[in-house]
């Protein structure tokens, strides 16, 4: 039996982690942690039986005590709770499906504790790459990503030499809006911004495909995983999402990871490799497939991406910025405090007002964090 721990578990990611986990016999789930949906927790905590639990608020995780009494499990809450779920003793993967910054202290954690990563946060890799996969090496464990892009050019690396690859090719959808201008771009309302043509995720990546920032924080996780200079990723739109991305070698081969968009195999693929499994589902038919097409991703209209590009460029604590500056315009955005394009022209905004930390610490990126919260506050009560 493979011990599994999950980060998220009543999300997108994670409720497809724990679907992997019930099709397959021989994986154990041995702890929990989310934020909310203490009901959806409550029943996978019967299906899977866990001994630790976390849950962010304590209030929540009183009520999940006395609704779960009659089971022999320790419910925990708060960062404190997530850090207990990281390096618990019996797990020998993590499964980061939580969303945001808030995942930097429990990977490092877990990391420390000898625990292999299955990496679905990006977010802790485009704000602390320099310390995430240095720390792999020192400590022998392995980043597995979950990413569908990355574990496609993780896939496509299998047995490659990897002083061979000359360039990634991450493939983008476009998401909603592609083709668009910024004057279409405007009036865009929330359930438009949450309609993604091809998947099914959590809310704030949803939009985030939306600003194509998603791409733009893939592009930071992929220089980060597969040791890739910005300038050798390029973005190719691919818009039915069925190249999953595709690297280059020096010699001029292109390899490439195709499938129907579905995020249980990435998931299967990293709790599983370097092994693979029978997955149900779906499969691609060439014979109703007609054609995939390809465009150039628009960096004008969704200067999101652009932004990207300028922050992995300048390196240091700018990643943070742009990240923590989403996170924060995202939140707004969703409560209809701000409107689509203002989310980008909030991160252009911090970014320009901020003073490059080099080689951040994680007490500096928590800091940085801090402050564009602050700065974000100010900038909309204008
Ligand atoms: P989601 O919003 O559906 O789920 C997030 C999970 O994290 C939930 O279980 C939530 O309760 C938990 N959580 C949030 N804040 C928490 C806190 N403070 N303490 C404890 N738990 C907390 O998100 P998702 O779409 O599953 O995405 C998770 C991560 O995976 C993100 O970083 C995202 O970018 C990445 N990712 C998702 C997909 C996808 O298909 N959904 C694909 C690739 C990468
Ligand atoms: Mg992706």
């Amino acid at each position: 039996m493979k011990k599994i721990a999950i980060l998220g578990s009543t999300g997108s990611i994670g409720t497809q982690t724990l679907e992997v986990a019930r099709t397959n016999q021989d994986l154990e789930i041995t702890a929990l942690a989310a934020g909310n949906r203490i009901e959806l927790l409550e029943a996978q905590m019967r299906e899977f039986h866990p001994s630790l639990v976390a849950v962010w608020s304590e209030e929540k995780a009183k009520e999940l005590r006395l609704r779960t009494s009659d089971l022999d499990v320790r419910i925990v809450a708060g960062m404190e709770g997530l850090l207990e779920v990281a390096e618990q003793p019996e797990s020998e993967i993590l499964v980061t499906a939580i969303v945001g910054m808030i995942g930097i202290r429990p990977t490092i954690a877990a990391m420390k504790a000898g625990k292999d990563i299955a990496l679905a946060n990006k977010e802790t890799l485009v704000t602390a790459g320099h310390i995430i996969m240095p720390l792999a090496e020192e400590r022998g464990v392995r980043i597995l990503p979950v990413d569908s892009e990355h574990s496609a050019i993780f896939q496509c690396l299998n047995g490659e030499n990897r002083r061979e690859l000359h360039k990634i090719l991450l493939t983008a959808s476009g998401g909603p809006f592609r083709g668009k201008k910024k004057e279409e771009l405007k009036a865009v309302k929330v359930e438009d911004a949450l309609k993604h043509p091809n998947w099914s995720m959590g809310q704030k990546i949803t939009i985030d495909s939306a600003t194509l920032v998603n791409k733009g924080l893939e592009m930071m996780e992929a220089r980060w995983l597969f040791g890739v200079e910005p300038e050798n990723i390029q973005i190719v739109v691919q818009p039915k999402s069925i190249i999953h991305s595709m690297v280059e070698f020096v010699d001029g081969a292109v390899m490439a990871q195709l499938g129907t968009p579905d995020m249980k195999l990435p998931i299967q693929y990293a709790l599983y490799y370097p092994s693979r499994r029978y997955l149900p589902g779906e499969r691609l038919d060439f014979r109703q497939l007609m054609q995939i097409t390809f465009e150039q991703p628009d960096m004008e209209n969704f200067p999101g991406l652009r932004l990207a590009f300028e922050a992995a460029a300048v390196g240091g604590s700018l990643p943070t910025v742009y990240n923590a500056a989403n996170e924060r315009a995202v939140a707004l955005f969703l409560d209809r405090r701000i409107r689509f394009l203002d989310i980008p022209e909030l991160i252009e905004n911090c970014m320009e007002r901020h003073t490059v930390i080099e080689n951040p610490s994680v007490e500096e990126i928590l800091q940085t964090e801090q402050e564009v919260y602050q700065m974000i506050d100010k900038l909309e009560l204008k």
